[in-house]
């Protein structure tokens, strides 16, 4: 059993983009296009299938905790509906991308920053997580830096 919780972005905010085409969080035009690169979306998970799968981009803002910084950037998720992800496992759809774990404490405040490269994520999200500063971890594409999913430890297991 992981001692940690790999979330989406909410299901809610997917549903306003669909049904507003705009981000909920900022209100700007959301774009709506062929998918042209892998993503993933931010809801499911799932890479795009490129050239068939219609996707929207918009800005998302990852922080729940108010006093973080806010770090906007720019998220695809699916254009037609999809199940959010949310589970004490990794995705494998994930395991094959360039990706970054940042642990995060207090009003957002960078505890620990770790490349995954050729390590296993599930160690390196085991890493970040032994911090005792850090509250939650967020995973970033190493490449273009854009935030990808949460990370929570699980309630009752720590
Ligand atoms: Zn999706």
């Amino acid at each position: 059993m992981s001692r940690y919780r790999v979330r989406s972005i909410p299901e809610t905010i997917a549903h306003a983009v669909r049904t507003s085409l705009r981000s909920p969080q900022y209100g700007h035009p959301a774009h709506m296009e062929m998918a042209a690169g892998y993503g993933p979306c931010r809801l499911c998970l799932r890479t795009f299938e490129l050239g068939v799968e219609q996707r929207l981009l918009f800005t998302y803002q990852p922080f729940t905790d108010p006093a973080a910084l806010p770090a906007p950037g720019p998220v695809f998720i699916h254009r037609d509906p999809c199940e959010p992800y949310d589970a004490p496992v990794f995705p494998e759809t994930l395991r094959p991308l360039p990706l970054v774990v940042e642990g995060y404490g207090e009003a957002g405040a960078l505890v620990a920053q770790r490349r995954v490269g050729d390590l296993r994520v599930e160690s390196v999200l085991e890493q970040v997580l032994e911090y005792s500063e850090v509250r939650y971890a967020h995973l970033r594409n190493a490449d273009a830096g854009c935030f990808i999913a949460r990370v929570d430890r699980e309630t009752g297991l720590v």
